[in-house]
């Protein structure tokens, strides 16, 4: 069994999380973490006994084995904050996308000391795509396919270009010994003059209810290839995460992404 405490747990992935754990038996959610505290039948609503505030993440932390981040990249910065020390003995599973420098390096110290994965796309079939992706920028080469990148959202998100956009867009570097950093073009607009030789574009599509689209376009003198990824539905990134908490838990201190409860 894995006790789990979910941060983010009134948003839209927290929710499916919690929902998708109460169908299987090898996971329980012990805990939830979000902007208020809750108890009785509004937490039992949400699929947790208790919601505490993020200030005391600590607490919901020392209930579980892992913890479960869906919040934002304040909420990520806060909680690591907060409960960073009590998740030693723990594991943390994250999926915050936007995060700064400063948090990044935060979760980069704390695997020297807790079993970290952190995904911007928890899907099998973009953790697949990303092997590919890489396969394809390499084989194509960059002198004769411009790669740009193109997603889709709902209204609500709060980062531009997508985690996944980004994790797309480094692919092609690493596909192609390059590092995304010199490379990155995000959007055109006004006289932007002819495109720049290697350059990687990303164009973010706001609105409605969009789960998550991304294209990924080689585009050649005589042909276009393109990879396309749609998600449907939520659940898809929530049964993710679960897979990749049960697969952390009890897993050393370190540093893990998708790829490695994936086995891919
Ligand atoms: P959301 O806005 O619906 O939910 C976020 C929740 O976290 C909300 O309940 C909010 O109140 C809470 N929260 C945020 N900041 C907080 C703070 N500082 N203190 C306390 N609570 C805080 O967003 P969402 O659609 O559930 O997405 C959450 C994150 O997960 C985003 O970064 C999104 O890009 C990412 N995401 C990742 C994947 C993946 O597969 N890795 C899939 C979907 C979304």
């Amino acid at each position: 069994m894995t006790n789990l405490a979910i941060a983010g747990i009134r948003g839209r992935m927290g929710q499916a999380v919690a929902q998708l754990a109460r169908e299987r038996d090898d996971v329980r959610v012990v805990a939830g973490i979000g902007r208020e505290a809750l108890s009785g039948d509004a937490a039992e609503s949400l699929g947790c006994p208790a919601v505490v505030p993020l200030a005391r993440a600590a607490e919901a932390v020392a209930a579980a084995d892992v913890l479960v981040d869906f919040t934002s990249a304040a909420g990520t910065r806060e909680l690591l904050e907060a409960a960073g020390a009590t998740l030693r003995g723990r594991a943390l599973v994250t999926g915050t996308t936007g995060l700064d420098d400063a948090t990044e390096a935060a979760l980069a110290a704390l695997s020297g000391e807790v079993a970290v994965l952190s995904a911007a796309n928890f899907s099998v079939g973009v953790n697949v795509l990303l092997e590919l992706v890489a396969r394809i920028a390499g084989a194509l080469g960059e002198a004769s396919y411009d790669a740009e990148i193109v997603e889709a959202h709902h209204g609500a998100k709060a980062d531009a270009p997508s985690g996944t956009a980004l994790a797309l867009g480094q692919a092609v570097a690493r596909g192609r010994g390059r590092s995304l950093e010199a490379l990155r073009r995000d959007g055109r607009s006004g006289q932007t003059g002819e495109r720049a030789a290697g350059e990687i574009g990303f164009h973010a599509v706001r609105g409605g209810r969009v789960v998550g689209e991304h294209r990924v376009l080689f585009l050649g003198a005589r042909e276009t290839v393109e990879v396309r990824h749609e998600a449907l539905d939520r659940a898809l990134f929530a049964d993710g995460a679960l897979r990749a908490a049960v697969w952390l838990h009890g897993r050393a201190p370190g540093r893990y992404g998708m790829k490695d409860a994936l086995g891919l």
